[in-house]
């Protein structure tokens, strides 16, 4: 029988709830238990595939093809909970999945209400993850108090009467704000947002507070005392020096798997074994060198929005042991300052995927730039695309060669429409999703870089390479490396004289672990690495650091 664990969070949104959550995930499975992670999302959306990533962030696509909450990566980061359609449900969803029933006349003419129809639904929701794992870890999206979250509230609460004693826990991450002015750190919000949730009926086991400064003994006893909590229940999650990838180890520290396994009455095999991660946060304090690479994107503001790109790129940082320091540059602006004035000195170039036409032409400056003074460059998605249309006008000479995305008319559509996409009316969940396969060109980058000849990665995308246009851009030296056998897709893009130049189709940054780091990452930040002088040029492919 499964046990279930409870995060929801309090005072303010943005407390790293997805990152403590994970990071109880990896903590469990190092005291030798299976865990699946979910996140549940109060707002309305059906999903987040339609937001604009300025408000939402990054949009998650999972291997099974749904787009879903950034917060899923941080659980396949850290975990192995097996991440699927079921592993995020949002208020539009489990709305959309009553009133369906009630159409099809399923409730036999009852009246639907929140309680039990709705919480019904919500429980349904959780219980599909909870197939063959010890422990399931839900996260409450928002924060306690919003009107929206309620019904998942209620529908938790009710969890814990049906699982019984011992089944099922709720671990509340808060804010303890520090005043500098009278040097104080107050725990009044906390006491309110835990009050909040006992209202409702519901207790929590643990209290984890975040906080700038160090947690004293009398703001542990006093949160004790008002949240109902035993004192030793009562964590610090402080901030961390060098990694997020620290916090696991913050929160072992603090006692948090023993609190655990004695409230959900477990019986752990073994001591924590968190040895890789230990290992793992001693290469990130100790790198052999810097090395800058220079992101260009549309939503280049706000960090969450290629949350998984600079988490997938500090993972290549770790496996060659170097320390990363990201040029955010916003694509419009190479439009207006230039290539070279903005990119000057960067060791590698990444330009992520995106949607929309506003600086576009930026993007391509900057891929031109890179290929034409040999930094080593990574194109994800759009980032493949614009490198193709890129390689079309200045390569092969095609002038006006664009994306149908961008020009309905161009001249040269070497990025073009899929034909299954043509038809497509709404714009949810419509896209070319998930996990497709693609076979390498051996003796590519990309080949050498995984070391097998098929592999299968993530997806996200409406346009696709143009198949008319593959023997011209080949000639002119963009090489495809990399093909979906199926429809004849190129999947990834090439150019063999450069020092490290792949475009791929795909999302690699889905599929990277800090202990795995993806093989593209792993290899670009190595070719950057050359470049910065850190590892003998011209062989990236052997690193001082990884022949250690
Ligand atoms: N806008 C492009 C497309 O739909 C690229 C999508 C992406 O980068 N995720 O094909």
């Amino acid at each position: 029988m499964p046990k279930y664990i409870f995060t929801t969070g309090g005072v303010v949104s943005s407390l790293g709830k997805g990152l403590t959550s994970a990071a109880i995930g990896l903590l469990l499975e190092a005291r030798g238990f299976s865990v699946a992670l979910q996140k549940l999302d109060p707002y309305i959306n059906v999903d987040p595939g339609t937001m604009n990533p300025f408000q939402h962030g990054e949009v998650y696509v999972t291997r099974d093809g749904t787009e879903a909450d950034l917060d899923l990566g941080h659980y396949e980061r850290f975990t192995h909970s097996d991440i699927n359609r079921h592993s995020n449900y949002t208020t539009g969803q489990i709305y959309n999945e009553v009133i369906r029933k009630e159409r099809r006349g399923d409730y036999l003419g009852a009246c639907i209400q929140v309680v039990p129809h709705v919480t019904n639904a919500i429980k349904e929701c959780i219980r599909r993850v909870s197939d063959s794992v010890d422990v399931v870890i839900t996260e409450l999206g928002g924060t306690v108090g919003d009107i929206e979250g309620l019904p998942f509230l209620e529908a938790i609460r009710q969890m814990a009467l049906d699982e019984g004693p011992g089944n099922t826990m709720f671990i509340h991450l808060t804010l303890l704000p520090y005043l500098p002015t009278s040097g104080e750190t107050k725990t009044k919000p906390t006491q309110h947002s835990v009050a909040k949730l006992r209202e409702i009926g519901i207790q929590p086991a643990v209290v984890i507070c975040r906080s700038s400064v160090p947690l004293e003994e009398e703001h542990r006893a006093k949160i004790s005392l008002f949240c109902n909590v035993p004192k030793e229940a009562v964590i610090e999650e402080r901030d961390v020096d060098h990694s997020i990838y620290e916090v696991p180890l913050v929160l072992r520290d603090e006692g948090l798997d023993d609190l655990i396994i004695d409230h959900l009455r477990l019986e752990s095999p073994h001591a924590p074994d968190l040895s890789d991660w230990e290992e793992l946060i001693e290469a990130i304090k100790t790198p052999h060198g810097e090395v800058e690479i220079a992101v260009a994107g549309k939503y280049i503001e706000l960090h969450d929005a290629y949350k998984s790109i600079y988490e997938s790129l500090s993972h290549g940082g770790i496996a060659n042991r170097v320390k990363l320091r990201f040029r955010k540059i916003a694509s419009e602006r190479i439009e207006e300052e230039g290539a070279g004035a903005l990119l000057e000195g960067v060791h590698g170039l990444l330009v992520p995927g995106g949607f929309g036409e506003r600086g576009i032409e930026g993007k391509i400056q900057a891929i031109r730039y890179a290929r034409e003074n040999g930094i080593p460059f990574f194109g994800i998605c759009l980032g493949m695309q614009c490198a193709t249309i890129e390689a079309a006008r200045n390569l092969a000479g095609l002038e006006g060669a664009h994306s149908t995305e961008f020009v309905k008319d161009a001249a040269h559509p070497v990025i073009s429409l899929l034909e299954e996409q043509r038809e497509v009316v709404d714009m949810g969940g419509t896209m070319r999703l998930g996990n497709y396969d693609c076979r390498l060109t051996d003796g590519s980058r990309a080949a050498a870089a995984y070391a097998e000849s098929d592999i299968e990665e993530r997806h996200r995308h409406r346009y696709e390479f143009n198949n008319e246009y593959r023997s011209r851009l080949t000639e002119s030296g963009l090489i495809p490396t990399g093909v979906n056998v199926d429809h004849d897709l190129v999947e990834i893009v090439e150019i063999p004289g450069h020092p490290w130049f792949v475009g791929v189709q795909f999302h690699p940054e889905f599929n990277s672990r800090p202990t795995s780091p993806h093989p593209l990452f792993r290899d670009f930040v190595r070719a950057a690495a050359a470049r910065a002088g850190i590892f003998e040029a011209g062989d990236p492919t052997r690193s001082e650091a990884t022949d250690e």
